[in-house]
């Protein structure tokens, strides 16, 4: 791939003679206008700008400045090409975010080579950005995919059991009350048996989103596993949580899940555990207990809270 290069001058005088010198190496783009240059920069991301300082309405140092100000071009190097030489004009242009200051009159091939090196960072540049992007993408796959249930999206048991200890702990130190709910679908195998397994995992799906809309955003939803699905509530006592389950076994009961054309209804059981301050409980126990709750509303025929 050819660089291009643009020339921003008011000269076109100037212009000219620098298209004959970059030609054979580059595609020169121009400007002799400081708003058409930011128009070429913005639309065409130049390899790199030859800016020269004085020109009318706005001066060189000044387009520098908004160019390494925007986020589209800060990436471009900018190399000052201009008769004013003086210590002061150069660093001028350096502490505006210029790249590089040649001062005329100036040799064609000191010009190339220093052009040269400022291609070549910028290309070294670009692709560690490229691998950073890339890696916080990987990264971020990776976490996702480790903490969430891949059918559900919602959070996985071992991200729940982590977050379990975690919260009984600050929930002891900080002497605030946490409880557990644990949800199972009545009879799904029926739903599987009846319209597949695909359409099973489909209504596991909204099933899980609809557990999703009616909690807090303080409340951790999470699978359990199969058909099972556990919330933990932070700072609410047991009876704040059965309110919460009767709400959630109301929410499912009420409204069939639309899968493919079908209209099927369902309906949970509840176990709600929970400890208040000074209660010791660890997280293992209260699951148990949860757990022991669920099937208690089993057995008790179903469509129930226990707690
Ligand atoms: P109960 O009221 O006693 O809970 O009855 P049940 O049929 O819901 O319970 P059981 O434990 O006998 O069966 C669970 C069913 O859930 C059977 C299993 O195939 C289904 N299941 C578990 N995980 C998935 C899944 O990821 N996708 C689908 N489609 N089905 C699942
Ligand atoms: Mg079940
Ligand atoms: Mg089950």
């Amino acid at each position: 791939m050819r660089h291009s290069i643009l020339v921003v001058d008011d000269s076109g005088f100037n212009i000219k003679v620098l298209e004959k010198e970059l030609e054979e190496h580059y595609e020169v783009l121009s400007a002799t206008d400081p708003m058409e240059a930011l128009r070429i920069a913005f639309e065409k991301k130049p390899s790199l700008i030859l800016l020269d300082v004085m020109m009318p309405k706005m001066n060189g140092y000044e387009l520098c400045k908004v160019l390494k100000g925007s986020k589209k071009t800060s990436n471009i190097p900018v190399v000052f090409l201009t008769s004013k030489g003086e210590v002061e004009d150069k660093v001028t242009g350096l502490q505006m975010g210029g790249d590089d200051y040649i001062t005329k009159p100036y040799e064609v091939s000191e010009l190339l080579a220093r052009i040269r090196v400022h291609i070549r960072l910028k290309e070294t540049q670009d692709q560690l950005k490229q691998l950073l992007e890339e890696k916080t993408r990987l990264i971020e796959q990776l976490e996702n995919l480790s903490l969430h249930d891949g059918l559900t999206g919602v959070y996985n048991r071992r991200f729940l059991e982590e977050y379990l200890e975690r919260s009984v702990e600050e929930c002891k130190r900080y002497e605030l009350a946490l409880s557990v709910i644990m949800v199972d679908i009545d009879h799904f195998k029926d739903v599987n048996d009846t319209y597949g397994h695909q359409v099973g995992d489909a209504v596991l799906k909204k099933f899980a989103k609809r557990l999703g809309e009616n909690i807090r955003r303080t409340d951790m939803l999470a699978r359990y596993g199969g058909e099972e699905f556990t919330i933990v509530l932070r700072n609410t006592d047991v009876e704040g949580a059965v309110v919460l389950a009767e709400k959630l076994r109301t929410a499912v009961q009420e409204k069939p899940f639309e899968v493919d054309g079908h209209s099927i209804s369902l309906m949970i059981s509840l176990g709600v555990a929970g400890m208040k301050p000074g209660d010791y409980m660890d997280a293992a126990q209260l699951l148990r207990e949860a757990d022991i709750l669920l099937y208690r509303a089993k057995d008790a025929g179903r469509n129930r809270v226990e707690y």
